[in-house]
């Protein structure tokens, strides 16, 4: 579409066209798709678009306007709070995805700053290097600073480095269960009391793990405590749209304290329109998300869910014994929950490992520090955990024979990038910059991409990667 039609189109002509548009991109249902699509099931699915369809034009952004939405709302929060063990004392809000919630815990750290301890003009929050970017995104928007400390071999938050980190400007610290990028879960317990010992506030990122953790646990796993059962622990974030299974756009974010959950409020009275309330960052609130959520929570109950974290967790177990198994490759860390990272060992390129999976229909994403492949396993993925563990070992395989028919001509190659990028870094970074500009215009996924994640990952500075992905945004966003 380049401008609107003159007289519009039908609506068949336009749902027509709307399918066809769909069809290059790779099936959300398939579960060949290794993140960002938590799917369940055909029924669990139908369920979402019945119940979102009867609330797609509603607003919750008044909480007085539809007397419905705020019972859902109410209900989920309720929900959710027994599921991670918040006090009677505590509350929370529903956000659109963990990116706002985490916004809002910061937002609500930093007003609390403002009040509790005034002398401090720029504050910090420490986070180990795992935690997700949306920390990071808050941060930049809230005018805090954030610090990354070191993990340790296992992947994990390494608690003497936070506690190092501290200074009279720290007000948060922050930890994962899991992390987004290995599955691995910090020693909450530590980091908490780390924070209530210095007088400092405790972020839970739970917001891949909120949903199914405690149903491991109901089925007998061991997990270590990340909750609100953990002293210390004051706020923590939790995504619905993840392994809640339910539509995009419905997160919650809860606090120990109302008093704390004050701090994220906004009002402002001198509008012409009215006196403005907003309890979280959106204005409009997609209705839709949170009627959909709410049924989904209703369909599937504890025994749903349960069943679910079962599937997931099954899967789980397979897949990492497949990758252990396959000469040349490793889990990287200590996971604890249904998020793997798979590392290779040299002369195995990993992310040559990920274009073969591509040619199989397999859509992995590729990680970096060190360079791995992502796998967040959910309950749809129970039917494809086989398929999947043979083709991993059968490309690892043809990759191990490729290295052995060229290794020294790899070498040079590698040695070649090396010296390339110490002399000419320009250089390659222009020729990074084209590469992206075409991939930026076609309809489908990059097939190929080992050769320009292992140029990225090898640049000397973050700041060219960043600047040439901002570009990248800026291509892919052509008008
Ligand atoms: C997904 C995720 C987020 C961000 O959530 P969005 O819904 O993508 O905004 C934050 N933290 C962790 C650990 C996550 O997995």
């Amino acid at each position: 579409m380049s401008a609107l039609s003159a007289q519009g189109r039908p609506v068949e002509a336009v749902l027509a066209e709307l399918d066809q548009l769909k069809a290059h991109d790779i099936d959300s249902h398939g579960s060949r798709l290794w993140s960002l699509v938590y799917y369940h099931s055909p029924e669990v699915h139908r369920l979402a678009q019945e119940a979102y369809a009867r609330y797609i034009s509603e607003n919750a952004l008044n909480p007085l306007a539809f007397p419905s939405l705020r019972r859902m709302e109410n209900a989920i929060l309720s929900a959710v709070k027994q599921l991670l063990h918040c006090p009677s004392g505590g509350g929370g809000t529903m956000t659109s995805g963990g990116t706002e919630s985490i916004f809002l815990a910061l937002k609500a750290a930093r007003d609390w700053a403002r009040a509790q301890k005034p002398h401090i003009s720029t504050p910090e929050v420490i986070a180990p290097l795992s935690a997700h970017p949306a920390f990071d995104k808050a941060a930049h928007y809230l005018g805090l600073r954030l610090i990354h400390t070191p993990l340790t071999s296992e992947g994990a938050a390494d608690v003497a480095a936070m506690e190092a980190a501290i200074s009279d400007r720290t007000i948060l610290l922050v930890g994962s269960a899991p992390s987004y990028p290995h599955g691995v879960i910090d020693p909450i317990p530590a980091i908490a009391q780390l924070a209530t010992a210095r007088g400092l506030l405790c972020h839970v990122d739970a917001c891949v793990g909120g949903f199914i953790l405690p149903f491991l646990e109901r089925l007998g796993v061991e997990v270590p405590p990340f909750d609100f059962r953990v002293p210390g622990v004051t706020s923590l974030s939790v995504d619905l749209h993840k392994y809640g299974y339910t539509p995009k756009g419905a997160s919650v974010v809860l606090y120990r304290e109302r008093a704390l959950r004050r701090y994220q409020f906004f009002v402002y009275g001198g509008w012409p329109g009215g006196i403005y309330a907003s309890a979280s960052f959106s204005g409009t609130r997609s209705a839709g998300a949170i009627a959909a959520a709410w049924a989904i929570l209703q369909h599937l109950g504890e025994a749903g869910f349960t069943e679910a974290a079962r599937a997931a967790w099954e899967a789980t177990q397979r897949l990492r014994a497949a990758v252990e198994e396959t000469p040349g490759l490793y889990i990287i860390g200590r996971p604890e929950a249904t998020i793997l990272a798979i590392g290779a060992h040299p002369p195995l390129d990993v992310y040559a490992l990920g274009d073969l999976l591509a040619q199989r229909g397999w859509h992995l994403d590729r990680q970096q520090l060190p360079p791995s492949l992502h796998l967040t396993i959910t309950a749809g993925h129970a039917r494809v955990v086989e398929e999947f563990a043979k083709d991993l070992q059968e490309c690892a395989a043809q990759l191990h024979q490729q290295s052995r028919r060229a290794p020294w001509q790899r070498r040079l190659g590698r040695a070649a990038l090396r010296t390339g990028l110490a002399v000419l870094p320009e250089r390659w970074v222009r020729t990074m910059a084209r590469w992206i500009g075409k991939t930026a215009q076609t309809d489908r996924p990059p097939r190929r991409t080992a050769a320009l994640y292992g140029m990225m990952a090898s640049l000397p500075n973050q700041g060219s990667v960043e600047k040439l992905v901002e570009d990248f945004l800026d291509q892919t966003l052509s008008h």
